[in-house]
């Protein structure tokens, strides 16, 4: 899979993190135009691809795509 974070929709909840069966989330420094800081993929090999994060993102922030092994993670925003 590869996971886009859309920077300016996200507000930072963390859902995405606990959600995460596999733990794939971590916070990062990182912040985006309002000052949230963003979730990073940082365990991406161990996702499953089963969605979770997607449906619990209350702010649409993040996309999933099916993809080849080497482009997995990406940002935009
Ligand atoms: S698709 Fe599932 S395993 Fe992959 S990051 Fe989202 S919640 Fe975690
Ligand atoms: S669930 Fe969505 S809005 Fe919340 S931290 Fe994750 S990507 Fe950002």
């Amino acid at each position: 899979m590869a996971i886009t974070i859309v920077k300016d929709f996200c507000k930072g909840c963390g859902f995405c993190i606990v959600s995460c069966p596999k733990k794939v989330f971590d916070l990062s420094d990182e912040m985006n135009k309002k000052g949230y800081r963003l979730p990073a993929p940082v365990r991406i090999d161990d996702c499953t691809g089963c969605s979770l994060c997607d449906l619990y993102c209350p702010d649409f922030a993040i996309v999933l795509e099916k993809t080849k092994k080497k482009d997995k993670e990406k940002e935009v925003g």
